[in-house]
């Protein structure tokens, strides 16, 4: 079954010290009876990897490998929250090799850099390796909509190292408004600009304007007035959360309102330059914060490979989630463009359809080793929930619907059940009920470095590379 390895490095000092230590030497892979690899350890792959090793109980010979750049799992929903001191970042995101500490899954953390599908190899910086199975599941990236070379100094909020400069730059604006006396250019470091009615820019505008107007106006609130704090949210259609029935669009659109945040419907970006918010007609909004939030495409390794796809680079699946192209290439999560069979429409990128593509995933690569039958991949959107601000969620289920601080409450309760390791769950539960009676976080962690005089060239490669 396995075909040899086209090459591997690893280091020697590295396997002597997990030799002395007593921690079980990774297996050589050359050795597999059946390697399946798992590209990205987001919703999906994560999933996957968890459903095959209970799936393949009785099945010693079939190797798991997750590959991903990070050493965590991020929980993607509560990211806001990291992103305006509501939650410490590390309790959303989960090492992956704590997680696979007790099953068959080996963690390899580097970056996917190129797949050959006709050889069935992937090759990260580390080593390259072969595969029998492979699962393609590295997510999307953001979509600026062709604005790229309008926007400077945009944010964007995707990942745990974005959430963490959100939250520090947040800061450092007050700060800087602190000691300014030119209202003009107070107002621009005061003004806080958010792009995209879709659920992450709905999320952040009201913890934004939660975090501006309470958490750090009690800290600063000797030189700044909350009349001077401004949030503004830029949805380029005429109404938020589209996804959502009318009437609950509806109600959030009138709770950002009633709670402070300007919302522009039916206004499009033209640009972001000079500390510039600039719309399309003209108007243009002095402000030193742009966050994007406004939409994803696919990663440009999956747009690039030689698969059936669509018209924004997912990868086509047939109903068991196989490439349409090639066999043993299995898609997840938001790479898949796979058929809802009831509406006739692609399944959206969501983390819920991504878990629910997981375990049909693993369930098929399983049945195949074992010549049983296959399912086909059917799932009906159970619903979601959007939180605006403290104390307040709308839930949209089938035949339920909530807001307020009832809706809020079950946000929570919802969203830590499914964090993967328990005392990150406890630890979030004190945090979000305690926000509710104390403060949130304002410290300021300065991610970068302080300079170095005649630094190294180990050292200014390392300050180089993504953390
Ligand atoms: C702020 C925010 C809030 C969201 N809120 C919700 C919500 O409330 N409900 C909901 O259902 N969905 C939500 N989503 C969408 C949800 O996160 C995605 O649909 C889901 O994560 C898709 O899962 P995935 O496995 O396809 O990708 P991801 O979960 O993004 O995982 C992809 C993984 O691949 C890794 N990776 C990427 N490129 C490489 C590479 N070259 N080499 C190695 N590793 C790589 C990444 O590090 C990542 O771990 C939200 C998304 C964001 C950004």
């Amino acid at each position: 079954m396995s075909e040899n390895l086209e090459k591997t490095t690893s280091n020697g000092a590295g396997d002597a010290m997990l030799q002395n230590v007593g921690v079980k030497k990774e297996p050589d892979p050359a050795v597999q009876p059946h390697r399946i690899l798992v590209l990205g350890s987001g919703f999906g792959g994560l999933y996957t990897a968890v459903y095959l090793d209970r799936y393949l109980k009785g099945l010693p010979d079939v190797r798991i490998t997750v590959i991903d750049k990070h050493n965590f799992f991020l929980f993607t929903p509560m990211l806001h929250a990291a992103a305006t001191g509501g939650l410490e970042p590390r309790y959303i995101a989960h090492s992956i090799r704590k997680i696979f500490r007790k099953t068959r899954i080996h963690a390899h953390i580097g970056e996917v850099l190129s797949i050959d599908l006709e050889k069935k190899t992937v090759s990260t910086q580390h080593r390259t390796m072969a595969y029998d199975d492979l699962v393609i599941s590295l997510g999307s990236r953001t979509n600026f909509m062709n604005l790229e070379d309008r926007l400077e100094g945009v944010f964007t909020l995707k990942s745990l190292k974005d959430a963490a400069v959100i939250n520090n730059h947040v800061i450092r604006m007050f700060e800087k408004a602190y000691w300014e006396d030119d209202p003009e250019i107070r107002k621009s470091y005061l003004t806080f600009v958010v792009v995209g009615g879709g659920p992450t820019g709905v999320e952040l505008a009201g913890e934004l304007h939660e975090y501006a107007t309470r958490e750090l106006l009690r800290d600063f609130g000797r030189r700044i007035d909350k009349s001077e704090i401004r949030v503004i949210l830029v949805e380029a259609t005429s109404r938020i959360l589209p996804m959502l029935p009318p009437n609950l669009s509806l109600e959030a659109l009138e709770r950002l309102r009633s709670i402070g945040i300007d919302v522009l419907l039916e206004t499009r970006l033209e640009g972001y330059q000079n500390q510039k918010v600039q719309l399309v007609g003209g108007d243009e909004i002095p402000s030193t914060t742009l966050v994007w939030a406004a939409g994803v495409k696919t990663n440009p390794l999956v747009a690039a490979l030689d698969l059936e796809k669509d018209g924004i680079g997912r990868i086509k699946v047939n109903g068991t989630l196989e490439s349409t192209k090639k066999p043993h290439v299995w898609v997840v999560g938001d790479n898949a463009h796979s058929m809802n069979p009831h509406s006739g429409m692609p399944y959206p990128p969501t983390a819920q359809t991504a878990v629910r593509q997981a375990k049909v995933c693993a369930h098929n690569i399983v049945a195949r080793l074992r010549k049983r039958p296959e399912k086909l991949f059917s799932h009906e959107h159970v619903g979601g929930f959007v939180s605006i601000g403290d104390n307040y969620a709308l839930l949209s289920a089938k035949q339920l619907t909530l807001t307020g601080m009832v809706g809020w409450f079950l946000w929570n309760l919802v969203y830590i059940h499914k964090l993967p390791i328990i005392r990150y769950r406890l630890l979030s539960t004190f945090s979000l009920f305690l926000k509710v009676f104390f403060e949130r976080a304002t410290t300021e962690i300065d991610l970068t470095p302080d300079p170095v005089e005649n630094p190294s060239p180990e050292y200014q490669r390392a300050l180089q590379e993504d953390y």
